[in-house]
């Protein structure tokens, strides 16, 4: 029997490339081989935006048609709403118990985006017992790999913790722990030169970008302040030009080249940047066709089709769960 794999993305914005290079392209190549499961992670998003609901709820559509734009194929892979399975949150309720809170707050993970999030100070309940809600998602389906970003590596940690748990305390095997899998770019930078592109900073180049946006958001990329004139040698690293170029440029023969000739001067940025965006332009083109070719009621159906079957697998998982716990079983 083939893996199962589960990913999935929070719909507080549209996809961006980091999502594009840290895990879509796997999960396209990965579709034709195993049991795929896409979620769109509307409650955990929530969890960061309880304020701002109807944020969560539009983008919804907008991340499946991403999804659907980049050659996901729903005939493939299931893609589902978190929101319309109930039992991961019975799930994550039994989790909680298997893990202490001191763990959940040194979570690096969490620990980082408590920082760039606006409640340092008061962080909630729902936000830093994230992971354990994610410990449910992927073990409701029995994932044994998860595509994901360099990011969320500790997530995925606390989620092999709470499984061993589990089946150390109710002495049973019934959860399976998952392994992450990176892209070949684990963490794609801002354009701004921040460490991460994401949504929430709004520092990211967008698969649904327009042209003209696109283009704009290369030519504002950061490069190196020191190199001033054509023939100024220029730094390689921390510049974001080449660090989307390492991300996204096919020939990477050229690519050496042009890093030696930036370093010792000669190669001037807006030469890097017009390749830059030729190549981007290239990469999003038949991406923001196939987007536009796609309407919300065919997204809808798709995802009522995928969380019916979704629910179906976590249902059995829950009776198992509980089953292994000893949960009281009374005929309703
Ligand atoms: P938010 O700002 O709302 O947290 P995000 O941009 O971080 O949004 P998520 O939906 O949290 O996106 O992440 C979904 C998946 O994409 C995760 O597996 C995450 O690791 C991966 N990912 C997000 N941003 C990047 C990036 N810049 N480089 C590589 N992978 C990324
Ligand atoms: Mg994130």
């Amino acid at each position: 029997m083939s893996k199962t794999v589960l990913t999935g993305d929070r719909p507080t914005g549209h996809l961006h490339l980091g999502h594009y290079i840290g895990s879509l392209k796997n999960r396209v190549a990965l579709q034709d081989e195993y049991n795929c499961f896409i979620m769109i992670a509307d409650v955990q998003a929530l969890s960061d935006n309880f304020d701002n609901p109807e944020k969560v709820r539009a983008n919804v559509v907008e991340v499946c048609k991403d999804y659907l734009a980049v050659g996901i194929n729903p005939e493939k892979c299931t893609i589902f709403i978190q929101s319309l399975i109930p039992e991961l949150f019975e799930l994550t309720v039994y989790y909680l118990n298997l893990v202490s809170v001191s763990r959940l707050e040194r979570n690096p993970t969490v620990k980082a985006e408590l920082q760039q999030k606006s409640f340092s100070e008061s962080v909630t309940a729902g936000f830093l017992t994230y992971p354990v809600s994610q410990a449910a998602d992927i073990t409701a389906f029995k994932a044994q790999l998860v595509p994901v970003g360099e990011d969320q590596l500790p997530v995925i940690e606390v989620s092999n913790e709470i499984v061993r748990r589990f089946n150390r305390v109710y002495k049973t095997d019934i959860l399976l722990e998952a392994e992450a899998m990176l892209g070949n770019v684990g963490r794609l930078v801002g354009i701004d030169g921040k460490a991460k592109a994401s949504k929430s900073l709004n520092n990211a180049i967008f698969m649904s970008d327009p042209s003209d946006v696109l283009k704009q958001k290369v030519y504002s990329m950061y490069t190196d302040p020191n190199h001033v004139k054509m023939s100024d040698p220029g730094m390689v690293e921390g510049n974001v030009v080449f660090a989307y170029l390492d991300a996204f440029y096919e020939d990477k023969e050229e690519l050496v080249s042009l890093k030696a000739q930036y370093r010792k001067g000669g190669l001037g940025d807006t030469t890097l940047k017009s390749l830059l965006n030729g190549t981007l332009q290239n990469l999003l083109d038949p991406i923001r066709e196939k987007r536009e070719s796609i309407s919300g009621a065919t997204v809808l159906d798709i995802l009522a089709n995928g969380s019916k079957k979704a629910r179906k697998i976590a249902q059995q998982t829950l009776l198992e769960v509980r089953e292994a716990i000893g949960l009281i079983d009374i005929a309703q």
